[in-house]
């Protein structure tokens, strides 16, 4: 018997070219038939008239870690409507261990981060030392690995050779960009495309991050990104929609710790010291991250003040620093083959309260920025391709039924939908587990340990280069 049946939805699925109302059929968490009126029996039905129905969304790039604050980044994700992530950081034993308490239904495939005292002896790890960190990251589950070059940068050459390791190694590398030589903006931007050259495989974290106008302005800024990108085809990126940065908010010695936070006080006209972050929190500039039970969320005005203060300033908080003017190009910009420059829509979400795929995509769409097959090629289609998972992405025949309801009236998702099984409906959560999407180096260890595994196929770059045309 069929296990669900979703009813007259518009389904939109660039890959086997569907856009109409049909109904789904899901069995043994897969997709069994899409057409106009199933008549099949089926254990439960989900009436989707009215609503949008795309391949499961897959945020390429999240924070699911629970160190951060509070353990809710699963839950936080399949509100938001996405089936599937990539973890931009782990730490792997972290996500792996939290499973059993934090597990709400999604897949995550993982990145280490590479880290001075944490996966790395010193910021200069020798070629042996870079090898043994990226064998490990696969072996213990993960598909590769970070850099984290805007909090913790390292050497150019380190940087370079750590790329360079990773292709021979066929791992995934991904740069938040920035080294001792150049920060995280568009000098820094620039030098990691240099360094993947135009044959090297290479994630760049949240492209729009570094167009903030720091160095020039926002729209030349922008602009120079995208020309790069269509100059190497061989690098995978993303950006995000959200216009929330994500931050460590503490004053030691009446400064803030973290460069992120002075830089955002002083774009924000605000003083670089206790006040000057006290003022940003009461008058909403900012916002402290706070753990409510069952999501993370943000907090601004006194409330906002009286919690930060009563940490000790202890807390990861948000400004609103990223431009709409560098957020919309990197959402939008198109190859000269019609493809898109910027692959993937991203959040940088996760345990941070900026999951919003959904809510800003879907303006996109009302705005005529894009249709609605666009926005399932970047919010699907493109993350399934590039990392290797050739059953999702798509509601073909056989496909996992990974499924995202969307209701474009009120930019929400209606329900998420993982391997045939309703995590979310209705903003109330079902899911439990969590299946890590690993690289067959992984696959020992979860099956060891008893964690649920999907396969994804072996990186495959040149796939990459080949971009989806909408
Ligand atoms: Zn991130």
């Amino acid at each position: 018997m069929i296990d669900i049946i979703i009813r007259n939805g518009l389904v939109v699925d660039p890959l086997n070219n569907i856009n109409a109302v049909k109904d789904i059929a899901v069995e043994d968490g897969k997709i069994q038939e899409v057409k106009e009126g199933i008549s099949l029996s089926c254990a439960s039905e989900i009436d989707a008239s009215g609503k949008i129905i795309i391949p499961g969304i897959i945020d390429m790039h999240t924070h699911m870690r629970t160190v951060l604050g509070h353990p809710h980044a699963q839950r936080m994700i399949a509100l938001a409507g996405v089936c599937t992530t990539l973890d931009m950081a782990g730490p792997t034993e972290d996500i792996l261990s939290s499973i059993p308490t934090s597990g709400s239904g999604v897949n995550i495939a993982i990145l280490e981060a590479a880290r001075e005292g944490f996966t790395l002896k010193s910021s200069r790890p020798s070629v042996t030392e870079q090898r043994s960190f990226i064998e490990k990251s696969l072996t213990s589950g993960a598909i590769g690995i970070k850099l984290l070059g805007g909090h913790f940068p390292m050497d150019l050459d380190i940087s370079e050779s750590f790329i360079e390791e990773s292709a021979r190694l066929n791992s995934w590398v991904a740069w938040h960009v920035g080294s001792t030589s150049h920060g995280s903006n568009i000098e820094g931007f620039r030098e990691a495309v240099s360094c993947a050259g135009t044959d090297k495989f290479l994630h760049i974290a949240h492209v729009n991050s570094y167009c903030r106008g720091q160095i020039s302005n926002e729209l030349d800024e922008v602009t120079e990104a995208m020309a790069l990108l269509i100059q190497h085809p061989n690098i995978f990126s993303e950006s995000y929609l959200s216009p929330l940065n994500g931050t460590r908010v503490i004053i030691k010695d009446n400064v803030p710790l973290s460069k992120v936070t002075s830089t955002c006080l002083k774009k924000l006209g605000y003083s670089n010291d206790y006040l000057g972050m006290k003022n940003a929190i009461l008058e909403s500039a900012a916002g402290i991250l706070v753990d409510d039970g069952k999501i993370g969320k943000l907090l601004s005005g006194r409330e906002g003040v009286a919690y930060w203060e009563s940490n000790n300033t202890m807390c990861t908080g948000s400004f609103a620093v990223n431009p709409a003017v560098s957020r919309f190009i990197a959402a939008t910009a198109k190859r000269p083959d019609g493809s898109f420059v910027v692959d993937s829509f991203s959040t940088d979400g996760g345990c941070y309260p900026r999951n919003v795929i959904v809510e800003n995509g879907l303006l996109l769409v009302k705005f005529g920025a894009m249709s609605l097959k666009e926005y399932a090629v970047k919010a699907s289609l493109n993350g399934a391709r590039a990392l290797g998972l050739s059953t999702k992405g798509h509601l073909g025949e056989g496909a996992d039924a990974d499924i995202t309801i969307l209701d474009l009236q009120k930019e929400r998702a209606f329900a998420t939908i993982v391997g045939g099984r309703v995590i979310m409906l209705e903003g109330n959560l079902f899911g439990k587990g969590t299946t890590i999407i690993c690289d067959e180096r992984g696959e020992a260890t979860l099956r060891k340990r008893g964690i649920k595994y999907q396969l994804k196929n072996p990186l495959n770059p040149s796939q990459i280069q080949k971009r989806f045309i909408p």
